[in-house]
């Protein structure tokens, strides 16, 4: 797969955030947070989503759900 385009400045703080390389990891097909291959994703969707943060299908799933998490909390403050 091939990584989305992103400066090279931007591709060395991810570099030096994640530890990792993306373009790298997105080429070989391993997911740039738990470092295990990737397999199969649920859509499209998913598949893009790879190869701008490098996430696998389960590591996606964690941080959209901490997503989701928040906008309820959101929106259990704006109730209050
Ligand atoms: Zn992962």
């Amino acid at each position: 797969m091939e990584p989305s385009h992103k400066s090279e400045s931007v591709e060395a703080d991810i570099t030096r955030i994640f530890g990792v390389d993306r373009r790298e990891c997105i080429r070989q097909g391993i997911c740039t947070q738990c470092s295990k291959p990737v397999d199969v994703f649920r859509d499209s969707l998913s598949r893009k989503e790879y190869t701008i943060s490098g996430y696998c299908q389960a590591c996606q799933d964690v941080e959209f759900a901490e997503y989701d998490k928040e906008e309820s909390w959101d929106s259990v403050d704006t109730d209050l």
